[in-house]
């Protein structure tokens, strides 16, 4: 003890002293008179102050008042001065991973020092920190990681849990978990962050915690809603019809039916009618959607580029930000400009984006100031809207959307749709164009539509799937989940429970009991969702391990399959080259995964992209994660070493079979083909192939049934990429296996198998079946 106890007081010393010769520095000095400018360095002393006296405090204050860069470093930087840098220990929490990473490396920058010293990060699949790193910034979602194996974060002095205000799944569930902590760690100082004023809900949630707002100045901002807008830009509403491909073929119907109201130009009349009509109030899907269809005609690509150009040519100098919805809608749009005789001229135009998977050396860019006469315009997702700042916006255009996963406990399903965002984010929106001097912002939709929003949005928590977040609570050994869930902020509705821990039973997650199987710890161990976890594991069990592994990796990535909005057709060609007949689009991924590697071998990785139309980064990512998943993989000692989980890679119809379990019961049947592109669900529902899917370019498909990874509703049920499946494979591989059937059941199905099923799926099913049952029971 006391040899470490010196260690660390020389450490402190050397700290102490490297600080204030960065401080003494021309250029530290420089760094501070900027940080002393900031609103939250008035409030040092008082936070200080009120962090020493209690053990639990709420901050809030206006974006970009120093609340993340440098509340933490306060704490650094006294306990240093005091000669006690090396014994402290502060965590700060990001709900995104490109914050984590922007924010440590400003930090570190602040302090002058290179990243991964005093200050690092860690995010999914990257970090940067070493033994000297005192202050670390992480996701909520690796600190939750960290709290299953170090139930009581030994050795951590402070903790921030930063953007509560966004209620983020992750973050109110760490809420739970550090409240419940406290108590057990009285010296623990936990410093909760919002930049909303409804602070007083988390202080009355840690029994009347005390806040401190820190008062923010920021100038003002002129709001133009639609009605604005288009007389501003002398867009015409009609145009749209021509030229819009933003939505799906629902959407022109929508548009078709508007469109003799909309000649009369009376666009508020005509979205008042629609919100007339469809009772917005109590925001029953319907009107939701009706409304939604009815803006995205008005947010097409053109009208945001007829905003951009009235900026250009008409505003005076500053930086864009433009806020949309996903990556996908953001690399057509940037597509589209690039072609445009204004901007798309690199000599006035610097175009950037801005989303959550660019990689950390694009990010650098954004918070650059373009050359003089240069105009910046960055088009960003809704990270831009609280957790990163980029100085000089001068002009906001804001879609009023972001994509949400929303969640029908009753059905069930989970959905990914750009849906609208609440007043509260649709004035923060605002107020980014407000931080160098009088700004703009241009709302694409009326004034009407946007009293009819949301006042806050609704917690992640209430809008997702648990099944993840269950597991999670299960490895805590906190109890029973539902008990647990009720001491959320805002618990989630008991069926929602259910659901949840009805389906983590079903893949044997769980036993009877509720209890967590084996299978259970180790899936809460994988970084990734419980199914998708089940698959891999399924992969190495039943020997296909490494293509499996690569679809993993992609479904918990993205698609690296591109789109581009002027090339489609060409893209969709060169994805269905990866299909080879096998009417899958998660074996084209494999494909065009090996052929990738195959292509990097030999120094041309990058023209391979190209021609196909993928997108490296994405590739290099799913790369990173195979990785990391063998490695978890090989740990847990679910992997030979001499590659016998591969022995039967070759074997298509199995590889297939891991798939379906993986998946199930997302499936759906061909034999109701109705259209080239729609299809009849196994209850009776509609859905549609996504048209960059390589079955969606066959006449007919010699499978009876699909089976796909996401549903996504947008106007109508999408299904993004799926697998033809075998009778036998869903009578083995769907239901049986994913509901644990019986010896005696099995028995039965023997006889089924004997008569004309696929033999050697059969006997591998039989063979492995054992095997995967050991791991569920113990
Ligand atoms: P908050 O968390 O309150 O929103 P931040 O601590 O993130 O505010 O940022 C405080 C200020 O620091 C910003 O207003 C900006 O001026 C500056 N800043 C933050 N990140 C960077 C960066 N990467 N580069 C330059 N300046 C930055
Ligand atoms: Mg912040």
């Amino acid at each position: 003890g006391s040899v470490m106890e010196k260690v660390l007081q020389r450490r402190s010393l050397q700290m102490r002293n490297m600080q204030r010769a960065w401080q003494e520095s021309p250029e530290g000095n420089k760094m501070l008179d900027f940080r002393k400018s900031l609103p939250s360095f008035k409030e040092k002393e008082r936070l200080l102050q009120a962090i020493a006296r209690n053990q639990v405090i709420v901050i809030s204050g206006e974006t970009g008042c120093g609340k993340t860069t440098q509340l933490p470093q306060y704490i650094l930087e006294s306990e240093i001065e005091s000669g006690r840098g090396a014994f402290c220990n502060i965590i700060c929490t990001q709900p995104r991973r490109i914050s984590a990473m922007a924010v440590s490396e400003r930090v570190s920058a602040e302090r002058g020092e290179p990243l991964g010293e005093t200050v690092g990060y860690k995010v999914r699949l990257e970090g940067m920190k070493g033994k000297n790193t005192h202050l670390l910034f992480c996701t909520s979602g690796i600190l939750l990681r960290r709290l299953l194996s170090d139930h009581n974060l030994n050795g951590v002095t402070h903790v921030f849990v930063d953007e509560i205000h966004e209620r983020g799944m992750n973050e109110d569930f760490l809420l739970i978990v550090l409240k419940d902590l406290l108590p057990r760690r009285r010296d623990l100082r936990l410093i909760l962050m919002s930049a909303t004023l409804n602070a007083e809900l988390f202080s009355n949630y840690f029994g009347g915690a005390p806040t401190i707002h820190i008062p923010g100045f920021t100038y003002p901002v002129q709001a133009h809603f639609l009605e604005d807008v288009l007389e501003m830009t002398g867009y015409k509403l009609t145009s749209l019809n021509q030229v819009d491909d933003y939505g799906q073929e629902k959407l022109w119907k929508t548009q078709r039916q508007l469109l003799p109201r909309k000649r009369k130009n009376q666009i508020t009349a005509l979205v008042e009618d629609a919100l007339h009509k469809s009772n917005f109030e109590n925001y029953s899907s319907r009107a939701r959607d009706s409304l939604a269809s009815w803006t995205a005609d008005c947010i097409g690509f053109n009208l945001i580029e007829a905003v951009l150009c009235h900026i250009c040519r008409k505003e005076c100098p500053g930086a864009v930000l433009v806020f949309m919805t996903g990556w996908e809608d953001i690399s057509c749009l940037r597509d589209q400009l690039k072609s445009h005789p204004l901007l798309g001229d690199p000599n006035r135009v610097l175009l950037l984006t801005c989303h959550g998977s660019m990689p950390t050396s694009e990010q650098k860019f954004i918070f650059e100031k373009a050359p003089p006469n240069i105009r910046k315009i960055v088009l960003a997702t809704n990270m831009a809207e609280a957790s990163i700042t980029i100085n000089d916006i001068v002009f906001v255009v804001d879609c009023g959307k972001a994509k949400e996963t929303t969640y029908d406990a009753l059905n069930n399903t989970p959905c990914l749709l750009p849906s609208w965002i609440s007043q509260a984010s649709a004035r923060q929106r605002r107020g980014r164009a407000g931080r160098v001097q009088p700004g703009q912002c241009y709302h694409l939709y009326p004034r009407c539509v946007y009293e009819a929003f949301a006042e806050y949005q609704l917690p992640e928590l209430l809008r997702t799937p648990l099944n993840s977040l269950c597991l999670q609570i299960k490895s805590l050994q906190v109890g029973s989940i539902g008990e647990f869930l009720s001491a959320a902020l805002q618990p989630p509705e008991p069926l929602a429970v259910q659901n949840a821990v009805d389906f983590l039973k079903r893949i044997g997650a769980l036993d009877e009991k509720e209890n967590l199987t084996n299978l259970g710890k180790f899936l809460s161990m994988l970084p990734v969702d419980p199914k998708l976890g089940k698959m891999l594991v399924m992969g190495a069990i039943f020997r296909c391990f490494d293509p499996v592994l690569t679809i993993v990796s992609g479904l918990s990535v993205r698609d690296p399959f591109l789109l581009p909005q002027e090339k489609k057709n060409l893209a969709e060609i060169a994805k269905s080259r990866f299909s080879a007949k096998d009417y899958s689009d998660h074996m084209a991924l494999v494909r065009a995964y090996e052929g990738w590697k195959d292509a990097e071998r030999e120094g041309s990785g990058y023209e391979y992209c190209w021609r196909n139309f993928l997108s490296a980064q994405t590739l290099q990512a799913i790369h990173s994660l195979r990785k990391q998943f063998t490695f978890i993989l090989r740990d847990a000692g679910l992997l030979d070493e001499d590659g016998g989980n591969n022995k039967l890679s070759h074997n298509q119809s199995l590889v297939r079979a891991v798939i379906c379990s993986g998946l199930f019961p997302g499936i759906t049947s061909v034999v109701h083909r109705e259209t080239s592109m729609s299809f009849k669900t196994m209850d009776d529902g509609q859905v549609f192939l996504y048209a960059n899917s390589v079955n969606a370019r066959y006449q007919t498909i010699p499978y009876p049934w699909l089976v796909f990874g996401e549903k996504i509703k947008v106007n109508a049920v999408f299904i993004r990429d799926s697998t033809g499946i075998s009778d036998s494979i869903l009578i083995l591989f769907g239901g049986a296996l994913s509901s644990g059937v019986q010896a005696g059941h099995l028995k039965m199905l023997q006889g089924y198998i004997d008569f004309f099923m696929d033999p050697s799926l059969a006997e591998c099913f039989l063979k492995f079946k054992e095997e995967l049952d050991k791991l569920i029971q113990k």
